[in-house]
């Protein structure tokens, strides 16, 4: 089962996260039909989606993460809400790279330099905007910039994804928050706890969340707070796509149904086809 579990450390100078999304990867793998690179780099960012859904307040509160990058994967898009649901999809979903020297997937490779933007919609007016420019491309590095940077919380983030011939084995990651009033000899244990996940992805293979959390952090003063379970959902419906039409406008659908018979519109992250011949088209425009 995916889920993330939630516990503090020393007594609340630090919060820690553990996701596990090893399903939710392996559905995705079979959604897009990816490679094991493009499967990683959207594994990974997944992981840091979850997160940030955690920390949203409302359950309808929504939001993305966008990477726009100059590499052979070209993109990576997430989006989730509050409820713990969400969905992703990438650029190219066949990228493929030589692994690196450690055996790792190259996803700094795959996805080169370029942008990470997040989006939070939180029911107000505006929706929160924040962009940093990606650090290695390898999303962990780049989503502790982006927390550290447009949110001012510093943090200690480890993500990975392991696949093999069978599909995705592990996926997720652990994510430490320093609170106000951590000592240096409490940040010293915590990097030394981490420094020791650089395969976290072959750990998520063997341990769930809960046991990573008693086995490296429950000596810690850790409180085990709670565990949610993670599911992938599309929003996408017959009302969006159909309002995604009127915003083309009457005459370039009209345009397109006397030159194809119908529109065909595919939802990016389910790739559910929704088609329209004349008559549905007559009849968005009635309503
Ligand atoms: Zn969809």
């Amino acid at each position: 089962m995916d889920s993330i579990v939630k516990g503090t450390l020393f007594n609340g100078f630090a919060r820690v996260a553990i996701i596990s999304i090893k399903d939710a990867v392996n559905e995705e793998i079979k959604i897009h039909d990816l490679s094991p690179l493009s499967a990683a780099a959207l594994g990974r960012t997944m992981a840091a989606g979850v997160y940030l859904g955690a920390n949203l307040k409302g359950k309808n509160d929504s939001y993305s993460i966008t990477i726009k990058g100059d590499g052979c994967i070209g993109g990576v898009v997430v989006a989730g809400n509050g409820d713990y649901t969400l969905r992703g999809y990438v650029a190219n979903p066949h990228a493929e790279l030589p692994l690196k020297g450690n055996g790792h997937l190259d996803v700094g490779g795959g996805i080169g330099s370029g942008t990470m933007t997040v989006c939070k919609d939180l029911g107000l007016k505006e929706p929160y905007n924040g962009t940093v420019e990606l650090v290695t491309g390898e999303i962990a590095e780049d989503f502790a910039e982006y927390l550290a940077k447009s949110e001012g919380v510093n943090s200690a983030v480890c993500l990975g994804v392991l696949v093999d011939k069978t599909g995705c084995v592990g996926a997720g990651g652990v994510i430490v928050q320093a609170m106000p009033g951590i000592t240096e000899d409490m940040l010293f244990i915590i990097e030394d706890i981490i420094s020791g996940f650089s395969a976290i992805s072959s750990i998520l293979a063997e341990k769930s969340p809960r046991e990573i959390f008693d086995f490296y952090f429950s000596h810690l003063d850790g409180e085990l707070l709670e565990e949610i379970p993670i599911k992938v959902q599309c929003s996408c419906n017959q009302q969006k796509i159909e309002n995604a039409l009127r915003s083309i406008g009457r005459k370039d659908c009209d345009e397109i149904i006397a030159e194809r018979g119908s529109i065909e519109i595919s939802c990016h992250f389910c790739e559910k086809k929704y088609i329209f011949n004349k008559e549905d088209i007559d009849k968005i425009w009635k309503k």
